[in-house]
């Protein structure tokens, strides 16, 4: 099973792969995380994009395709994986397209989670991760049981992400509406459109989404 995830940031993409991976065994490939990965290790294309993402705004194409190239042909990768956060654009669209035609690869679907602007500044604005295991929470709708400590991995590693303050969501959402919702349109003419209310509880949109995954 491969698929996209698709919606603005804060819309639960993160949260709802997570519940995906446990079930259906296959792995998140999440572009923020890896480029953040990259961006620790100070490898050449992490520096690169480190001033980009800083300053809120989107690295550039070869950067982002190159490592999902690179990570779709890992081993564990085989029987399927989520993408969540890419692809961003219709170009990257084309290129992903591209790409599983070279691989010999199809797209099973692309499950939308749409949810208001007021709700998602909220969820950004409160959101924080394990560093550790990359579990991720939320001061209101997803506290740890102790406030310091991760449920999952038992660690005390929580990480704020520099980019999750309102100045830069705002950036992060124009960018949103103007770059990537158009792959809505994009997929759903492709027939793999599958729209997800992503405005209720964590638990009932992953059981919306199972749906969705079941009837593939
Ligand atoms: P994305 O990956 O789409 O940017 P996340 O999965 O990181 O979004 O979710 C953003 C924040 O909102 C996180 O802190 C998460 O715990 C919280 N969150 C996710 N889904 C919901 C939901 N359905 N209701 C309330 N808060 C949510
Ligand atoms: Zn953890």
């Amino acid at each position: 099973m491969r698929l996209i995830l698709l919606g603005p940031p804060g819309a639960g993409k993160g949260t709802q792969a997570k519940y995906i991976v446990d079930k259906h065994a296959i792995p998140q490939l999440s572009t923020g995380d890896m480029l953040r990965e990259a961006v620790a290790a100070k490898s050449k294309i992490g520096l690169r994009a480190k001033k980009i993402i800083d300053a809120g705004k989107l690295v550039s194409d070869d950067i982002v395709i190159g490592i999902v190239s690179e990570r779709i042909d890992q081993e564990d990768c085989a029987k399927g994986f989520i993408l969540d956060g890419f692809p961003r654009t219709l170009q990257q669209a084309d290129a992903l397209g591209d790409m599983f035609e070279e691989k010999g690869l199809e797209l099973s679907c692309v499950v939308e989670l749409q949810v208001n602007d007021d709700a998602l500044v909220e969820r950004v604005a409160g959101r924080f991760t394990c560093g550790n295991c990359g579990e991720g929470y939320h001061d209101k709708f997803k506290p740890p049981a102790k406030p310091t400590k991760c449920d999952r991995c038992g660690k005390e590693e929580f990480t704020r992400r520099a980019d999750d303050n309102e100045e830069t969501m705002r950036t992060r959402l124009r960018a949103y509406y103007k770059e990537t919702a158009p792959l809505v349109g994009y997929y759903y003419a492709k027939g793999l459109l599958k729209g997800v209310d992503g405005m209720g509880s964590i638990p009932k949109i992953a059981s919306e989404i199972d749906e969705v995954l079941n009837s593939l």
